[in-house]
């Protein structure tokens, strides 16, 4: 999963294949294909490994049903980024 992050207004939107703004308008992007994304603006590109979301989202949902559990926080998700000129980064 890729997300857009604005290094002006600092939102952070999940990338779609419908190009998607920040919350101050200036940085935009969409996938291009299921790898390639391309941006404009102040962004940077950030992402989070499809499995370790999809292992955090399993762990989410047994913590929600032990809603009455003990538990403090939920599982760790890292993100990265991507350097500006990545080669999977078009910048329009
Ligand atoms: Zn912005």
């Amino acid at each position: 999963m890729k997300l857009l992050y604005c290094r002006t207004c600092g939102d952070i939107v999940k990338l779609l294949r419908e190009s998607r703004p920040c919350a101050c308008g200036l940085s935009t992007g969409a996938y291009v294909n299921d790898r390639d994304v391309a941006v404009s603006g102040p962004a940077w590109v950030m992402g989070i490994p499809n499995m370790d979301m999809a292992i955090a989202l399993q762990r989410m949902t047994v913590l929600d049903i032990d809603a009455g559990g003990t538990h403090v926080y939920g599982p760790n998700l890292t993100a990265f980024f991507l350097y500006p000129h990545h080669h999977t980064i078009q910048r329009t």
